[in-house]
């Protein structure tokens, strides 16, 4: 089979920050591999705005390098690097100032798509977005694209959303969530309403339970000071964990359109019961055998009581999932990095087999990473004689294994959202009531253990995290799924 590679329109994209860490790793590397794969326009530009004094061929050369080293080696070539940095221009900017906006507006056409991705820390969101309406530099139809984090609460999320709103109508506004880019996360609503065989299942009634895992293997080190101001809770559950959550528990839109699919998401969030402190465990790593720091020691804050670990039960109020338990963990260096959701269906009401066949019940798993796919376990007889006796297993549905070549050239989720943000298309992005209801659920939840002054427990690095985590399932007599490469 062929990809179909959609055309987009002719385009201007604006990178704020575009010398820095993210731009470098994802942003540049991913818009080079939709340049080779035919996406990006003949006349389409990108334009990074940042702080340093550069000028184009000064940008051009950072951006070539930025490709060598995180682009794989099969997947480049000199040429197409050269053919795609000359399409590159650099501004320097002075966020903050009046620096280098006149010679932005005089740069950035205004009879092209023009999307304004701003790869800056959200301090600076409401001054790039007025000068991008003082210098008339966007205009009613470009695009503004906004990193994460998305606020550290509901007020300071309200806020950012007052200061985009200001220049900006919430159909022009991509607040990037890299979770919704990834294939398998799109495949679970292919999976769930273009099936007939999901649907009717997909409730309390046949549904057990859900585990949403996102394990890494990483510390904070380098970011400690950062992530102490954050924690599991607001870096990672607030936002990615609660969008698999919702795309997982959500009904089934009206249409696959932006704001049919983001209405459902919201009525999700806005069904999430308060959770009561004995369903949360919070975990802190210790210092590892291998000589890795401890996170007390890369916060730099004796004290801190920030969480690297988070794992939580979940309940939602509503006709479908009412009895049924969504157990939510992620965190910091343990032993694999792994991301998945798992549906645990129910045992059959009734079996009609002898005690010997034990009990067995089917299993959905989605894959993240490593690995994007989907495996369904289902019971059957083992073969040979001795009765019936029943086994399961898996009928496995590695994309790369299903679809071959197809998968190689895959768009990873960064390059697939620009993409997304280019067409217009805004339903792989998080709207602004949405992120604001998250944050109105997460608050409480935060508020609640720094006044009781939780300290969240330690765990051996490399493990599953602490052992209340473990127990959180054991006690409703469950078990997680085990975190493995
Ligand atoms: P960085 O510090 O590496 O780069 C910051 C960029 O912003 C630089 O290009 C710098 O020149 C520019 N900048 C800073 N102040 C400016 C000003 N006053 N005027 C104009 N330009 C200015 O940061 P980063 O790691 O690339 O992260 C950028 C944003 O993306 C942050 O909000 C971060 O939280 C978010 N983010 C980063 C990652 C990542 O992997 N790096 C992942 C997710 C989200």
């Amino acid at each position: 089979m062929v990809s179909r590679v959609i055309p987009v329109e002719n385009f201007d994209l604006v990178i704020f920050g575009g010398t820095g860490d993210l731009a470098r790793r994802k942003i540049l590397p991913g818009l080079y591999r939709r340049f080779c794969a035919g996406q990006m326009p003949e006349d389409s530009r990108i334009i990074g705005a940042a702080r340093g004094d550069l000028d184009d061929a000064g940008f051009r050369k950072l951006i070539g390098e930025a490709i060598e080293e995180f682009v794989p080696k099969n997947r480049r070539d000199t040429q197409t690097i050269k053919d795609f940095t000359a399409r590159l221009h650099y501004v320097a900017v002075d966020a903050r100032g009046e620096k280098g906006w006149p010679e932005l507006a005089k740069i950035v056409r205004q009879d092209v798509v023009t999307a304004f991705y701003l790869s800056v820390g959200p301090g600076l969101f409401g001054d790039i977005a007025s000068r991008l309406h003082d210098y008339e530099i966007a205009n009613p139809s470009s695009r503004i694209v906004v990193e994460k984090p998305f606020g550290r609460d509901l007020e300071s999320a309200k806020a950012l959303n007052a200061e985009l709103a200001s220049a900006f109508e919430e159909s022009q506004i991509y607040r990037i969530d890299h979770y919704l880019g990834k294939e398998t996360v799109q495949n679970l609503m292919a999976v769930r309403f273009a099936n007939v065989l999901f649907e009717p299942l997909w409730n309390a009634q046949y549904i057990d339970h859900v585990q949403i895992t996102v394990a890494e293997t990483v510390s904070v080190d380098g970011r400690g000071a950062y992530y102490d101001k954050s924690g599991a809770m607001r870096d990672m559950v607030q936002n990615h964990l609660m969008q698999l959550l919702c795309l997982t528990a959500m009904e089934p839109p009206s249409k696959f359109d932006p704001d049919a699919v983001r209405d459902e998401k919201l009525k999700v969030i806005r069904a999430l019961d308060d959770i009561a402190p004995e369903n949360i465990v919070r975990g802190q790593y210790s210092a590892g055998d291998d000589g890795v720091a401890s996170y007390v020691e890369h916060s730099e804050k004796p004290d801190t009581r920030t969480e690297s670990f988070i794992a939580m039960k979940v309940d939602i109020s509503n006709w479908r999932w009412k009895g049924t338990p969504f157990y939510l963990r992620t965190g910091k260096r343990l032993k694999a990095r792994m991301s998945e959701i798992v549906i645990h269906f129910k045992e059959t009401p009734h079996s009609i087999f002898d005690e010997d066949a034990g009990s067995h019940a089917n299993i959905l798993t989605i894959r993240l990473q490593p690995d994007e796919g989907m495996d369904m376990r289902v019971t059957i007889k083992e073969p040979g004689p001795g009765g019936m006796r029943l086994v399961d297993v898996p009928l496995d549905m590695t994309f790369a294994e299903a679809l071959g070549p197809q998968t190689e050239d895959v768009p990873d989720a960064y390059e697939r959202l620009i993409m997304d943000v280019i067409r217009g298309n805004q339903t792989l992005f998080m709207r602004g009531d949405e992120v604001e209801a998250a944050w109105k659920w997460t608050d409480p939840i935060i508020e609640g253990w720094t006044t009781r002054g939780d300290r969240p427990m330690p765990y051996e690095p490399g493990s599953s995290g602490p052992e209340d985590a473990l127990m959180l399932l054991h006690r409703d007599g469950r078990r997680w799924r085990e975190i493995r490469k």
